[in-house]
């Protein structure tokens, strides 16, 4: 079904419950009021002249409006564009044009970025864009001003033409190979995924789902928003960016039953220095997801933070985005050794990346996914679409997977992350994964760097326990030598107090690679 009447449902079955709450401001909606406010800015959209299929511009922090822009654009069958909030002037511009973005929803400001001044820079640049609201500004109240001239026939009369097969949002993917590529992704696409993520964890309309990690993304609009929403389970907002203590203060304030995040989050909450004073008891799921997440932060996750049934997501952007899940009766061996598997509905296969001939149980090889969840298509690049979805409608993740004999699916790295050194296939995960249990590490990642005499060489990049005592070369590559074959042993050492990331919490790898080739 489409969006909005998936939401016009639990406004009829749960009117009286909570449906979102933000921390930060204290306002808090009943599903009644968040039906009725979402209808507000729809109709306000419709005044302004949004028509169906025009995009409509998100370039916003976490905050409420953000999740009633996603509803109202919804309901009329505008497209949403999410637009990344670190984004500066260029690739605002970039976005802005790429998307062809009429009207646009913004934040006034964050962290240094002023967005007015920003946008006012580009402006010029972006012939398509006629209209901007800042949210928290009087422009905001002008935009709801529209709705006066609307009517609950007209807003009924646009829903009505919708189809879940229409497009409803362009996600671009988190940029951590490259260049973001703008996903066009449908009704249908999203809101299954959503409605099926939330299904195997169980969700319902006592849930209460904390979520710290960005709207922008689809790990929080998808599995998050939509996930919550599809089940009649409440949505709260514990800050407008990540914010480890801020996240615990708000699952031990409104006793969240549910908690997501990217691995390096979670370490970020566990390391906190006052960790053990959070009361995190009404807590009973969640959901980790975006990289691979070393077992001992996962051990944790289960026994500190009563996480007992914490769910592991594997998917990407183009994907809607969850392909594999896991269960809620999985062992801890399935929660840290694998990514799950196959939702409902959705087929996944394993090929060898050079010839595409399917490959048994157990063997690696490129992750390909089939299923309701696969996007329409990149805005506007039918040849890039055409690299990723094949004439069977197979999406090829450029993942490297194995699915084992109980159909549970690993993931060995990206193809783009492999490091071949003097012809052996290096796996940076398995390294790191040795490394974190190395007593003097706190984070570690490993890199492939351009090397003369093997093509490529191993540099390990760490982020100490102690910035006071960091690890030397030989601390590191003496504590592989008897674990790991010689060719997987570090030879380059970069100690480091963060890694370059992703909005979305992943780290580049690529920005590493060429700072320190
Ligand atoms: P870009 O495509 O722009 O380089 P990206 O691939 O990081 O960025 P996303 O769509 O946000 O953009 O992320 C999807 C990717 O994240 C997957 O292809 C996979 O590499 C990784 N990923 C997602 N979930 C997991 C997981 N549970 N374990 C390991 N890796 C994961
Ligand atoms: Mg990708």
């Amino acid at each position: 079904d489409t969006i909005g009447r998936n939401l016009g449902r639990a406004v009829d079955a749960f009117p009286e419950r909570e449906a979102l709450v933000d921390v930060p401001s204290g306002r808090r909606w009943t599903y009644a009021e968040f039906g009725a406010a979402v209808d507000e800015l729809a109709k306000a959209l419709l005044g302004s002249g949004v028509a169906k299929g025009d995009r409509v511009g998100i370039w916003a922090i976490n905050c409420p409006e953000w999740v009633l822009v996603q509803y109202a654009t919804a309901r009329i069958g505008a497209i949403m564009v999410n637009i990344n909030p670190a984004y500066r002037a260029h690739e605002l511009a970039y976005v802005l044009d790429q998307a062809g973005i009429s009207l646009l929803i913004a934040s006034l400001v964050h962290k240094t970025s002023d967005y007015r001044a920003l946008v006012g820079q580009v402006r010029g640049r972006c012939p398509a864009l006629r209209a901007v609201h800042y949210i928290g500004d009087p422009s905001w109240d002008e935009l709801l001003a529209a709705a006066g001239g609307v009517g609950d026939a007209e807003l009924a009369a646009r829903e009505a033409e919708l189809s879940c097969d229409d497009p409803v949002n362009i996600q671009y993917t988190s940029g951590t190979t490259g260049f973001p590529k703008g996903a066009t992704l449908s009704h249908h696409n999203i809101l299954n995924n959503g409605y099926f993520v939330g299904e195997m964890i169980g969700y319902t309309e006592q849930d209460r789902v904390c979520l710290p990690v960005p709207f922008y993304h689809c790990f929080g609009m998808v599995m998050g928003n939509l996930g919550a929403i599809s089940h009649g389970a409440c949505i709260v907002i514990p800050a407008p960016s990540f914010d480890p203590a801020a996240t615990l203060r708000a699952v031990a304030e409104e006793r969240c039953t549910s908690l997501y995040g990217v691995p390096t989050m979670f370490i970020a909450e566990l390391n906190l220095p006052d960790f053990a004073t959070y009361e995190l008891s009404s807590l009973r799921t969640g959901i980790m997801a975006g990289s691979p997440c070393p077992v001992e932060v996962m051990k944790r996750v289960v026994a500190e933070m009563n996480m007992a049934e914490v769910s592991i997501c594997y998917g990407m952007t183009e994907t809607s985005p969850v392909s594999t899940q896991t269960r809620r009766d999985d062992d801890l061996e399935r929660r840290t050794g694998t990514v799950g598997r196959a939702l409902p509905h959705i087929e996944v296969k394993v090929v060898d990346p050079v010839t595409g001939v399917t490959l048994p149980r157990g063997e690696a090889g490129e992750l390909c996914t089939r299923g309701y969840g696969v996007m329409l298509g990149y805005w506007d690049e039918p040849a890039k679409t055409a690299e990723v979805i094949d004439a069977g409608r197979w999406m090829h993740t450029g993942d490297l997977a194995v699915i084992r004999e109980d159909g549970y699916a690993q993931i060995v790295g990206r193809i783009k992350d492999m490091i071949i050194r003097g012809g052996e296939n290096v796996y940076p995960r398995e390294i790191e994964e040795f490394l974190y249990s190395h007593p003097k590490v706190a984070d570690v990642q490993v890199v492939g760097v351009p090397d003369e005499r093997y093509g490529e060489e191993i540099l390990a990049c760490v982020i100490p326990r102690d910035p006071a005592d960091p690890p030397t070369l030989d601390d590191i590559a003496g504590y592989c030598r008897d674990e790991l074959a010689h060719y997987k042993i570090p030879r380059r050492l970069e100690i480091l107090e963060g890694f370059p990331m992703t909005v979305s919490g992943k780290v580049r790898k690529v920005e590493l690679r060429e700072r320190y080739a």
